[in-house]
């Protein structure tokens, strides 16, 4: 199934040849006959539209939307509003009480089925952006995102430049948002140069030669990486069903059909600039989420969830190509006596210091990793046994021999770093060692460098 539909009207006959059509595209569609009703089933079980007559008893289009805007479940649930020739007023209202569109009889099937696809795509969109948000939250790794400040800024594409100077004079006063000039080239070049703005507006020409190149630059707008986010408004200069359809299809997210009128361009262009800047933000909040299940934020190293996969793909690639690989594991030695001596947020100092050195100590191939509270994971690639003891040496050394400084406290804290060391990817016995056992090595070097004084770099000897 498509999708539900959930189809408001007072007057039977208008419901059935609206589901008919629908069915026909194979939606499934609901009913509900007043304000009352519509309310009570979109609620109960939110549909991914509501096709709503202009007037209903118990209240409106405009009156429905407000009060699914008022609660979070249904909030972002798109609306349509169908509405008769003589309604052009509350046409108006409802857009402003943040209907999607109006469509005024007789309906278009074309363009109702476009204007459908349309909207249930970008709910769609929308849920599995706040899906994998929630998933994100779920597993505590979202950092709330701060709050859009920027002014937004939108490009006006029209191929008749005096004409849209005359647009633009009317629309800036209204705008809450910058509105540039351009034409199809100068849009697309400017995007790759200064950054994508946050919406286009793109008339479509009358010509229909012309138009259909202007119609391309929408699946251009669309496949491209700097401005597949950005909002689109698409403007037909005099309404064109078929056409209107084509440009929903291709991506646009909203369309005006019948020109210019600047209290509803500003109006569409509020309204696209304020979804953008949501799935901006639900894709912020991801992208930081995923960033976070791999980073340590203490010291901004890689994490463990991180660090053993890479480790099997490092062991894998080092059999392909017969080259030797170092895994080291580095334990701060007596770290708990500098948490007692100095307190807690002296030793998280000490800890995000001795990342920076372990850093500087490697090279931008070389995996570091904080795999414990003070131990870390270093994974050094095409790396042979004299080659890593001598850079683990260095580590110790520039561990040990520079106290850190730790504001708070008056001398330098003297530190040091034990590491035990293995190397892959084979064995003594000439066997390939999985990337299991070469850190089991590593980790009972470790032990012995520890037993034997710490402070040092001790080299794994295969288990007994
Ligand atoms: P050893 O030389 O044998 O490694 O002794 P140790 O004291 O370093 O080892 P132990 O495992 O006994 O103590 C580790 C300490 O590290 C205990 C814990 O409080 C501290 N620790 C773990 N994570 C953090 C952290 O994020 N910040 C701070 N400040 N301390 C931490
Ligand atoms: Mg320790
Ligand atoms: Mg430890």
């Amino acid at each position: 199934m498509q999708g539900t539909i959930l189809i408001a009207d007072a007057i039977a006959t208008n419901r059935i040849a609206l589901k008919v059509k629908l069915c026909a595209a194979y939606y499934h569609v609901v009913q509900a006959e007043d304000m009352e009703q519509a309310l009570a089933t979109a609620r109960e079980n939110p549909p991914d539209l509501v096709i709503c007559a202009l007037t209903l008893p118990g209240g409106g289009a405009a009156d429905l939307c407000r009060a699914l805007r008022a609660s979070a479940d249904t909030a972002e649930l798109p609306v349509l509003g169908i509405g008769n020739a003589d309604q052009a007023v509350d046409r108006f209202a409802a857009l402003e009480a943040g209907v999607s569109d109006v469509l005024l009889k007789p309906l278009d099937c074309t363009l109702l089925l476009g204007r459908t696809r349309s909207l249930i795509r970008a709910r769609n969109a929308v849920d599995e952006w706040e899906m994998r948000d929630d998933t994100t939250r779920a597993l505590g790794l979202a950092e709330p995102t701060a709050e859009f400040t920027a002014c937004s800024k939108c490009v006006l594409i029209h191929s008749d430049s005096a004409i849209s100077v005359n647009w633009a004079k009317q629309l800036r006063p209204l705008l809450r948002a910058q509105l540039t000039l351009a034409n199809s080239e100068e849009a697309i070049r400017a995007a790759a140069t200064n950054g994508p703005p946050d919406a286009f507006i793109l008339v479509l020409p009358e010509d229909p030669s012309t138009a259909t190149a202007a119609l391309r630059l929408i699946s251009t707008l669309r496949a491209n990486a700097q401005t597949r986010h950005a909002g689109l408004l698409v403007v037909q200069l005099a309404p064109d069903t078929a056409q209107a359809a084509t440009a929903l299809d291709l991506g646009a997210d909203d369309l005006m059909t019948e020109g210019f009128n600047t209290a509803e361009m500003v109006l569409r262009l509020h309204a696209v600039l304020r979804r953008k800047r949501m799935t901006d933000q639900l894709r912020d909040t991801v992208r930081s989420g995923l960033k976070a299940a791999v980073f340590d934020p203490l010291t901004g190293l890689h994490n463990r969830r991180y660090a053993l996969p890479h480790l099997d793909r490092i062991a894998e690639h080092a059999l392909e190509t017969a080259r030797p690989f170092a895994v080291m594991v580095a334990d701060l030695d007596h770290f708990k006596g500098i948490n007692d001596r100095y307190g807690h947020a002296a030793g998280d100092s000490v800890l995000v210091q001795t990342a920076e050195r372990l850093r500087n100590n490697l090279r931008g191939m070389d995996l570091v990793a904080r795999i414990g509270g003070e131990e870390f994971l270093i994974v050094m690639p095409g790396t042979n046994l004299s080659d890593a003891e001598k850079t683990a040496a260095d580590i110790c050394a520039d561990i040990g021999n520079r106290g850190f400084v730790v504001p708070g406290t008056p001398l330098p804290i003297h530190v040091t770093i034990s590491i035990g060391l293995s190397i892959g990817p084979i064995g003594e016995e000439g066997r390939p060692l999985s990337s299991d056992a070469l850190m089991a090595q590593a980790d009972r070097a470790l032990y012995s460098a520890k037993s034997h004084g710490r402070n040092r770099v001790n080299l794994s000897r295969p288990a007994a």
